[in-house]
């Protein structure tokens, strides 16, 4: 299979500001997961928003760079093109329409579908992945648990038949217990020929669930290469795994400590 969507030396800039992103490359093969880690500021957001084409709503803008999918270049595409190009992104915070019923939710999503076909198909494959929103159909998306809503979110975006889902941070606030049952449906959504490009910063989560990961620092690739590699990485277990840590309290110790590592590094960085 070939590479679905390439990154080649993406640069980005948010207004006057410095750059968020520098020279940035990344590939998504086939229906490969890819997990975007990196602590906070890192870029990762920024990344999927470059990929979904949907920086100027956050007056960024690519300087440098292109972004293909299959062999068309997408970095200078409207949006409501890339999404019928069959990227669709699921942003950070969910973002469901709480006073819309489930059902409405879905049925938005759908809009973007290529054909009523397709829409029907992808109807019957989130109602087999999320069984719990079709018995909430009827209620108010806002009634619904965090993880409901999680849940939601990534089933409206499938609603169009995506050939790429971006889902930014789906971990965010989730008992341990979910985060686990949202790694499950991520692989769900690859083995059923979907591609992933996964931001989190929760790296046990998302190195389980990834194929490849990338690892941003301060908006450049710092570590790249198969899930294996990174989870074996020294560098990653001390920067997002919390070293070989004994304790859920020592593993949480030892995060703060490679926070702290990060920010002297970019400080060191700023102030040359
Ligand atoms: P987090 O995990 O905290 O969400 P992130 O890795 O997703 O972080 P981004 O949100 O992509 O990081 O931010 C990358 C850099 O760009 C940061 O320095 C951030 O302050 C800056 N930035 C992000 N959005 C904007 C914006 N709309 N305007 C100006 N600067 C921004």
């Amino acid at each position: 299979m070939g590479s679905v969507l390439s990154v080649r030396g993406l640069s980005v800039r948010y207004g006057r500001s410095v750059g968020a992103l520098t020279d940035v490359d990344i590939d998504v093969e086939g229906d490969d997961v890819l997990a975007i880690l990196g602590g906070n500021g890192a870029g990762k957001s920024t990344l999927l928003r470059a990929v979904s084409g949907t920086l100027s709503l956050h007056r960024g803008a690519i300087t440098a760079g292109e972004i293909r999918l299959a062999d068309e270049r997408i970095d200078r595409m409207d949006p409501a093109l890339v999404v019928r190009r069959g990227v669709v992104a699921v942003p950070e915070g969910r973002q469901i329409f709480g006073r819309m019923s489930v059902e409405e939710n879905l049925r938005a999503g759908g809009l973007g579908a290529r054909s009523t076909r397709t829409r029907d198909e992808a109807r019957e494959r989130v109602h087999e992945l999320f069984p719990v929103l079709s018995e909430r159909a009827g209620q108010p998306a806002g009634l619904l648990s965090g993880g409901e809503q999680q849940m939601l979110a990534i089933g409206r975006a499938l609603m169009s038949g995506p050939t790429l889902l971006l889902l930014d941070e789906p971990s965010l606030g989730l008992a341990p217990q979910l985060v686990g049952r949202i790694g499950e449906i991520i692989r769900e959504i690859h083995d059923q020929g979907t591609g992933v490009v996964l931001v989190e910063q929760n790296a046990t989560m998302a190195l389980k669930v990834a194929d490849h990961a990338v690892a941003l620092e301060v908006g450049r690739v710092a570590l790249s290469g198969t899930a294996d590699e990174l989870s074996g990485s020294d560098e990653i277990q001390h920067l997002y795994l919390g070293g070989h840590a004994e304790s859920d309290e020592q593993a949480e110790l030892e995060r703060v400590e490679a926070d702290r590592r990060r920010a002297g590094r970019r400080l060191a960085r700023w102030t040359g």
